[in-house]
């Protein structure tokens, strides 16, 4: 591709990269079904972690053993499978998958925690959703109080009416609901009183730019100011260091995640984490 700024010409040309990104997500759109029947994709989770270092939570998030292309991440297959119409079967692959392996987390775990699921705002579209969790609890006596699900700040209000009866019923059930990516969508905050969730998730972005912007460790604060004044748990994602975390604790965060505690990882592994994280630094919470 030559642009105009490289004073080569207005035109475009297609490059053999372009041919082969084009022929990969046909062939990724294409192959969807046969993987959910083939057992391609696989639950990866990552650990939440409260201000006294004690994992409180898990995020299940989906990876795909693809046969030809190897492990693809969701950020390249979600927007695809939205895009044909399959993300919602790929959630129902995921809820009942964390359901089977629901117990072998209790057992290694011995106390409270909930695994988290993200859900797509296509799936707040589907009428049949709430019918499907309850189903696939009802198989596997899945208690919902395990259970959290995980939307982002747009899917949940571009699906306002839906996504507030589907979380007050799910709610009910004892599910928990946490608004993802929270800070990076919208600007009106007055939804925030009328929708139904128990946590706000502040996106990566603010945590990243904690240590060199004074405007992100602002709206960081406020965030977590924000979900205190109106009794929600807050959560930070993206935590790589101890002086994100160090910041995190000292403006009272509840809950954090991040690479500095662990990488999503295998329920194979999930006996391998640390029964408790360390903060380095000996300041008292
Ligand atoms: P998300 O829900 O915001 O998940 C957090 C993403 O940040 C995950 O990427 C996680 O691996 C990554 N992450 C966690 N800690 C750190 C860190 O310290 N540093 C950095 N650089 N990254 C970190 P992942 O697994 O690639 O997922 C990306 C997105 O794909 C997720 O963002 C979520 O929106 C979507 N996704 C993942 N699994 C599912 C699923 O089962 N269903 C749906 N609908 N979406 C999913
Ligand atoms: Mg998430
Ligand atoms: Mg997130
Ligand atoms: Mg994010």
């Amino acid at each position: 591709y030559r642009s105009k700024a490289k004073g080569r010409g207005t035109y475009t040309i297609f490059t053999i990269d372009m041919v082969d990104s084009h022929k990969r997500k046909l062939s990724i759109a294409n192959s969807i079904d046969q993987a959910i029947s083939e057992n391609e994709f696989i639950v990866y989770y990552q650990p939440k972690v409260d201000k006294h270092g004690l994992i409180i939570a898990f995020e299940a998030l989906i990876r795909w053993q693809h046969p030809e292309f190897g492990m693809i991440m969701p950020g390249e297959f979600i927007p695809i499978a939205e895009r044909g119409g399959k993300i919602t079967s790929i959630t129902q692959w995921m809820i009942e998958q964390v359901a089977k392996e629901m117990p072998t987390i209790r057992a290694i775990m011995k106390r409270r925690f909930r695994v988290s699921v993200n859900l797509s705002g296509h799936d707040l579209r589907h009428s049949g959703l709430f019918d499907m969790i309850h189903d696939i609890f009802n198989r596997h006596m899945v208690n919902p109080e395990y259970i959290e699900f995980e939307v982002t700040e747009s899917a949940y209000l571009e699906n306002f009416a839906l996504s507030n009866k589907f979380f007050r019923r799910v709610g009910n059930m004892g599910c928990a609901i946490s608004l993802d990516d929270f800070g990076t969508g919208y600007s009106s905050l007055s939804y925030l009183t009328q929708i139904s969730i128990d946590t706000l998730k502040i996106d990566r972005q603010f945590i990243r730019e904690l240590e060199t912007s004074e405007r992100s460790r602002l709206v960081t604060g406020t965030i977590i100011d924000l979900a205190k004044r109106l009794s929600l748990t807050i959560c930070a994602e993206g935590i790589e260091n101890h002086n994100q975390w160090d910041y995190l604790i000292e403006h009272g965060c509840d809950h954090v995640q991040g690479f500095l505690f662990s990488e999503p990882v295998p329920l194979d592994n999930l006996p391998f984490l640390p029964p408790r994280f360390h903060r380095q630094s000996t300041k008292a919470v």
